[in-house]
């Protein structure tokens, strides 16, 4: 039988190329309700659909940080019976903390962290009840290491990863499958516009040392960032449809294979340190030696397209 996949924040990046993969399925193997906090930006979302929007695909109106639209929208689904829960809403923050305001981070942890919350609170139970169902997070390597200049994105990021962590034993007990899918960069909205606000922010109330390493370290670098390492939206939509349809999908799953040497330091430091030393030399020491290193991955990248394209690292 057809399952029913509900997903947040479609109506750009990494969403809207899931809603699309899945409604073009050529088994039909799914119905998906792409969600947006704001229909009137769906237009992208149903150019893309053509003739799947009214069939495997339908439009609704679902804002992670409210309780009462959320509510809405599953009632509206037939029998509430959610499948597979996509939660993939989430916005960006960069900068030294000094220039933030308080409001601005709780609005990240507002929508990464409790969006996520909001949401299960409404579908967990019925999923118990079923004992069946599947919950994918949008995380990021983020979830794992913190990264300069990124540090309250960083901090919701973990929230959510501790929240899953100790959601998915009890999952377990219901027979619930919940995985989190860590993309590295991916050339998204979310990253033109966190460049944009970057840019834009005001730097006043930082020192000058804060703001020169903000400005012409991080913020010079970000671009290229992107351009060596990113993946598509559409690759992390195929490694996710991959997990949806995994027999023993994994707790967690990285999609890019170019990043995982950085991640890897955490797990292999008990005191922690060697991540962190890791990127003070990159970041402070070995500027150089970076772009370079992103030169050579990029080569790599031209010759090898095809391996790196689905290079993911779990046993998928
Ligand atoms: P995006 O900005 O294109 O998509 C995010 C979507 O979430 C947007 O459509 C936005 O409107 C929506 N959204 C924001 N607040 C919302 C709310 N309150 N209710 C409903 N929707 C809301 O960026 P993306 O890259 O596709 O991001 C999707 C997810 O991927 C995010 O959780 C992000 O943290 C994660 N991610 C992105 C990157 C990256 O580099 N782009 C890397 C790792 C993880």
């Amino acid at each position: 039988a057809q399952k029913t996949v509900l997903i947040t924040g479609c109506s750009s990046g990494i969403g809207l190329a899931l809603a699309i993969k899945m409604a073009t399925d050529e088994q039909k193997r799914f119905k998906v309700y792409a969600t947006m906090r704001n229909l009137a930006k769906k237009d992208n979302l149903v150019e893309a659909a053509g003739n799947t929007v009214g069939n495997t695909l339908e439009i609704k109106q679902l804002d992670v940080c409210s309780e009462e639209s959320i509510k809405m929208c599953v009632s509206s689904i037939p029998n509430r019976k959610i499948d597979i829960l996509v939660s993939n809403a989430g916005m960006g923050l960069i900068g030294p903390i000094e220039c933030q305001t308080i409001e601005e981070m709780q609005n990240v942890m507002d929508t990464n962290f409790f969006g996520l919350v909001r949401l299960l609170k409404e579908i967990l139970p019925d999923m118990k009840k079923r004992k069946s169902g599947h919950i994918i997070i949008i995380s990021s390597v983020m979830g794992i290491q913190g990264i300069l200049f990124n540090d309250v994105y960083a901090a919701s990021k973990f929230a959510v990863e501790g929240f899953c962590e100790s959601l998915a034993i009890q999952a377990l007990k219901f027979k619930l499958n919940l995985t989190l899918i860590e993309p590295g960069p991916v050339l998204t909205e979310f990253e033109k516009k966190v460049f944009e606000d970057g840019m834009k922010m005001d730097l006043s109330a930082t020192d000058e040392e804060t703001a020169d390493m903000f400005v012409n370290i991080y913020l010079k670098n970000y671009k290229q960032i992107f351009e060596t390492l990113g993946q598509t939206a559409d690759d992390i939509a195929e490694h996710t449809v991959k997990i949806i349809l995994a027999e023993n999908p994994p707790f967690r799953h990285q999609t890019n294979a170019l990043y995982t040497p950085m991640t890897t330091l955490k797990y292999a430091d008990p005191n922690g340190d060697l991540p962190i030393d890791t990127f003070y030399k990159m970041v402070f020491q070995h500027d150089k030696i970076f772009s370079a290193s992103l030169n050579f991955i990029k080569l790599l990248r031209w010759k090898s397209k095809k391996s790196f394209d689905l290079g993911g690292t779990s046993s998928q």
